[in-house]
């Protein structure tokens, strides 16, 4: 496995492996990684010949009052659970390597970063637009895989590509939970004992709204309601979000449609914990 911390080795890199005959596959990631991301090197594995993790914790989708400073950064771990899933390259840049000084080049998906997340987080899909937008262009990926864990982040980036024109594909790996259901995420570090019970009400609440859906109730807004008591029972839990979308565009839903999705966002303590579920038609 090669490590590259310059854009340049990745280039030469991956473009002697396209001249050799090699599909390149790409996962972006902000290390700290766990088997949710692990899941998405073997995705890459299975659709591609020459596997390119990027591990880059990026500023510019980080709000001053966020975590970016605390972000867990264990590269050594890292590194080693790369090599062990068979990744090919990993590309670890500093953060002066792609946010030169001077720089003032920004990607806006316009509707799509304004609901949701991007309600309460503002920059936050700027920032990831640009910097997957950056790296599809150093690592020229034939393929590339995201989890959907961040479903609004996945939706955004299927419709940069479609509007960019950018050749590379988009695949999707399904999000990898605890055995308790718990969604794996890197701030899960962060959570005390209790405030890991409580958060366990985030797929409590996203199981009720799809048995609730699939039992017949066609009321999205009670469905809402029955979301928002699920987290209400831990005092622990403060709601940004629960609620259910169109399963493409987003579009927040008061009658079910043949594709749904149910999102939810909630601080448990001082952590900001998301998940989600997909709702097929009942
Ligand atoms: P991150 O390091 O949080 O930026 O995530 C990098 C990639 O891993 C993104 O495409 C995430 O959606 C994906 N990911 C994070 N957590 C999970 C999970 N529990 N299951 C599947 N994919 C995940």
């Amino acid at each position: 496995m090669q490590v590259a911390s310059t854009i340049c080795e990745v280039r030469e890199t991956v473009a002697a492996a396209r001249a050799a005959g090699r599909r390149i596959g790409c996962v972006p990631t902000m290390g700290a990684l766990h088997a949710g991301h692990m899941s998405l090197m073997d995705l890459a594995r299975r659709h591609s010949d020459f596997v390119v993790a990027t591990i880059f914790v990026n500023p510019t989708q980080f709000a001053p009052t966020e975590d970016l400073a605390k972000y867990p950064r264990p590269l050594e771990n890292d590194l080693a659970a790369c090599r062990q899933a068979g990744v090919d390259l990993v590309f670890t840049p500093e953060v002066p390597a792609l946010y030169p000084d001077g720089y003032e080049t920004f990607v806006t998906v316009e509707r799509i970063s304004t609901v949701l997340e991007g309600a309460h987080r503002p920059d936050h899909f700027r920032g990831v637009a640009t910097i997957v937008l950056k790296l599809f262009n150093i690592v020229q990926a034939d393929v590339a895989c995201f989890g959907q864990k961040d479903y609004q982040q996945q939706a955004l980036i299927r419709r940069m590509v479609r509007d960019l024109d950018l050749p590379v594909e988009i695949v999707v790996g399904p999000t990898v939970r605890e055995p308790d259901g718990l969604a794996m995420s890197s701030r899960n570090v962060y959570l005390s004992d209790e405030e890991r019970t409580a958060a366990l009400s985030l797929y409590r609440c996203l199981q009720r709204a799809h048995s609730l859906i699939h039992s017949g109730q066609h009321d999205l807004c009670a469905v809402r309601a029955a979301m928002l008591e699920e987290l209400a029972a831990f005092e622990l839990v403060r709601p940004d979000y629960a609620t259910i979308c169109d399963a493409d565009d987003l579009e927040e839903l008061t009658a079910p449609r043949p594709q749904m999705v149910a999102l939810v966002a909630a601080r448990v303590g001082a952590t900001r914990l998301i998940d989600n579920l997909l709702i097929p038609s009942p």
